[in-house]
């Protein structure tokens, strides 16, 4: 199995059932949505697919709607696109019509303060760079200094333009309540500054019918996240090194390292991390990636990521699942070549939380369990995915196996490295669970590649994870399991 999991955004490219499918079949994990582009109604109709194309393909995944924040964009252009050359003058102005390469319009609430002559403009992932060079009540313009594509509604840097408003708006919440009627597993939040963003979108989501079991993906993407990682960690589910915005915002030259640093953050507090953007953007035209974004994605593998996220490959490329199938060879051919040790001592090195800390000792003896005997998986039954978490967070040598009676809980799990969630008939007395572990190692074929290590709650369901014990490639071979 790959332990590192896959997320593709779903867009133009990949938004139809057959697109969608072809995403399932090439292997994909998780689904997203950006909610910044598109209406309420594409919206609705998007994640209805994305819920009929998973129950055809049989295939449980994650998905995850984006919410845009509070980030600065362009407003449409005639033809979806501009092509702006080095010198031309792009006017800015508050107007509705849709921009051309003369002009378009600025997406703020006010055009006032936010530019001064001499201010950087940047467009997109920042490839696009112009200069303001006049100012007026209800324009201003900006002189190209490096031109190239620009989208409908694409992302716009000013420096002025910074808002300082919360990262989930009023906004966010409207769209947000569209996706959580058709059934999301994850919430994700552009834009976030510290844990006061998601503590405040936790309440939000805590009071909404369907947001309880819903998770929260930090995306870190302003250099105010980067100071306050720990406490964005604590109140968060996952965290996602969203590149795009956070290469604008820290030096380029710093980039790698702001991303080493985040994976081992959140892989020693336990969180999962996202690694996204640009990941192979060659891909969008090309059916090949390029030498350096095999090597980037093989870097994030061995940095201890548990997912890789695709953005303009799925959404608008032109060869999505073939972005879906090199990301899965290179993960591949990259794992084994994985040292858990440093991940470990980040684990171990992390303050430790009295309340969890018992769990934390039980995974990690099912780990050292696992190790000691060569196990071929590790299975645990899990209620919330918690003990599931625990156990992967420290990335085991094999499989961690995941029996949630929950789809909301498996479908969750499908973004953790190294988890395998599978549906669970029963979850109930120990003995049941035991014969559940037998019949699972007879026909997936796992007997035949070593014992099983089994976690269960002692001695009712509903314990917290209290016992680790070992199955026996001979029980397994001796036939059918005793009731
Ligand atoms: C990013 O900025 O890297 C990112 C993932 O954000 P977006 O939602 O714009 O794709």
């Amino acid at each position: 199995m790959r332990r590192t999991k896959i997320l593709a955004t779903v867009g133009p490219s990949t938004g139809s059932s057959e697109g969608l499918g072809g995403l399932l079949r090439a292997g994909v994990d998780g689904l997203r949505l950006n909610l910044a582009h598109g209406t309420s109604e594409q919206h609705r109709a998007t994640l209805r697919a994305m819920h009929a194309a998973s129950r055809q393909a049989g295939r449980e995944v994650a998905i995850v709607a984006d919410v845009p924040g509070p980030k600065i964009r362009i407003g449409p252009l005639v033809g979806e696109e501009v092509i702006l050359a080095v010198d031309q003058t792009w006017t800015l102005d508050g107007e509705a019509a849709p921009g051309d390469a003369r002009r378009v319009r600025l997406e703020v609430p006010s055009l006032k303060g936010v530019a001064k002559v001499d201010d950087p403009l940047l467009l997109g992932d920042g490839s696009v760079e112009l200069r303001v060079t006049a100012v007026r009540p209800t324009s201003f313009d900006a002189r190209v200094l490096s031109g190239g594509r620009v989208r409908s509604q694409t992302g716009a840097y000013l420096p002025r333009a910074r808002t300082n408003t919360a990262a989930f708006s009023a906004e966010d919440r409207r769209m947000a309540e569209v996706a959580l009627a058709e059934g999301i597993d994850y919430l994700s939040l552009s834009f976030v500054r510290d844990s006061v963003d998601l503590v405040a979108a936790r309440r939000w989501l805590d009071k909404q019918p369907e947001g309880a079991e819903v998770g929260l993906i930090a995306k870190i993407e302003r250099a105010e996240a980067l100071k306050s990682i720990d406490g964005i960690l604590k109140d968060s589910d996952g965290i996602m090194v969203a590149r795009g915005d956070l290469g604008i915002e820290v030096p380029l030259e710093r980039l790698a390292l702001e991303q080493k640093d985040l994976v081992a953050r959140a892989n020693g507090a336990g969180r999962f991390v996202i690694v996204a953007t640009q990941v192979l953007l060659s891909m969008v035209e090309s059916p090949r990636p390029t030498r350096a974004e095999a090597t980037d994605v093989a870097n994030a593998v061995l940095d201890g990521a548990d997912a890789v996220m695709l953005s303009e490959e799925t959404a608008i490329g032109r060869y999505p699942n073939e972005a879906v199938g090199w990301l899965d060879r290179i993960m591949r051919a990259t794992e084994p070549s994985f040292d858990p040790r440093r991940t470990r001592d980040l684990i171990r090195g992390f303050p430790p939380d009295p309340a969890t800390l018992p769990e934390r000792s039980v995974a990690a003896a099912a780990v050292a369990l696992a190790e000691g005997v060569r196990a071929s998986a590790i299975v645990t039954p899990t209620h919330s995915g918690r003990t599931a978490r625990l156990i992967a967070a420290l990335r085991p040598g094999c499989p961690v196996v995941a029996l949630a009676r929950r789809s909301a809980v498996r479908r969750k799990l499908a973004l953790i490295r190294g988890v395998d969630a599978r549906p669970s008939p029963t979850q109930g007395k120990i003995m049941d669970l035991r014969h559940q572990a037998i019949d699972l190692a007879r026909t997936s074929g796992l007997a035949k590649l070593g014992p099983i290590v089994l976690t269960l709650g002692f001695p009712v369901d509903g314990r917290p994870t209290n016992l680790v014990t070992l199955v026996d490639p001979s029980e397994v071979a001796e036939g059918p399991t005793p009731r």
